[in-house]
């Protein structure tokens, strides 16, 4: 698989971005980030997207993206994934035909620009030769994380998570791992309270994985805590960690 970071900050910043991670130019786990970075033809390979949670730094560009697919006025439907507890904010707050319009039924209800697929978690969805599954996670609001699995090879995406149990059971082995750590061990206090992650935190979270991925992509740091995330990173001392940046193409 082709893993393409458009994004993985855990704020926004010139050169930090949202986070979105694009698999093989066609699925895209979160939309924190798509047009501010791909161009029309490649926002147009983008067919399914699969979203962690309802907070709006994961889901900020799937507007952008519905409005850039209905001028070309094509039968062009883009697929979003996610837990019902999900899609029924986007359809409640973001496509609500007050925030934003309500794409499903635009430009018409037979070939909208955006349909909703309902994932229940611990289930297996098979699709364009990747199987999905959605796990939950210990954020604020409901949230899951996913593993893909295609061509022999595997990834697992946490999503923002706070301490957790059940994802790392799907991790074992793993070829990547995208994990978060949103801020910096002095900040413990404010990570418990929002669910987020430090990298000491993070520590005991590995711990819990049988056979450590081959490698730990850190997404989500606080831009302004950047240089602090990575250096407690670094210290850590595990074999294939590194602290993502958005650009970053990696084959898995
Ligand atoms: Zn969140
Ligand atoms: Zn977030």
């Amino acid at each position: 698989m082709r893993l393409q970071i458009l994004g993985s900050a855990g704020a926004e910043f010139p050169g930090f971005n949202p986070p979105a991670f694009l698999i093989d130019d066609q699925l895209l786990l979160d939309a924190g980030t798509i047009g501010a970075v791909l161009n029309e033809e490649e926002q147009w390979k983008i067919r399914d997207i699969f979203v962690t949670h309802s907070h709006l730094d994961h889901i900020r560009s799937i507007p952008a993206l519905a409005d850039n697919i209905i001028m070309k006025n094509l039968k062009h439907t883009v697929k979003v994934h996610s837990t019902h507890e999900v899609i029924t904010a986007l359809r409640d707050h973001l496509f609500n035909g007050i925030i934003w319009p309500d794409f499903t039924s635009l430009p018409n209800e037979e070939d909208p620009v955006i349909s909703y697929a309902i994932i229940e978690p611990y289930k297996k969805y098979v699709l364009k030769g990747y199987t999905v599954d959605a796990i939950p996670v210990n954020h604020t609001v409901p949230a899951v994380g996913y593993r893909v699995k295609s061509g022999g090879k595997t990834i697992v995406y946490t999503g923002d998570t706070g301490p957790t149990e059940e994802i790392w059971k799907y991790c074992s082995g793993a070829d990547a791992l995208i994990v978060e750590v949103s801020f910096p061990n002095n900040m413990e206090n404010l990570a418990q309270i929002t669910k987020h992650l430090t990298s000491s935190m993070l520590v005991d979270e590995l711990g819990k994985i049988t056979s450590l991925p081959k490698r730990i992509l850190i997404t989500h740091p606080k831009p302004q805590y950047y240089d602090i995330i990575r250096r407690e990173i670094e210290c850590l001392g595990i074999d294939g960690i590194e602290l993502l940046h958005d650009g970053s193409v990696y084959e898995i």
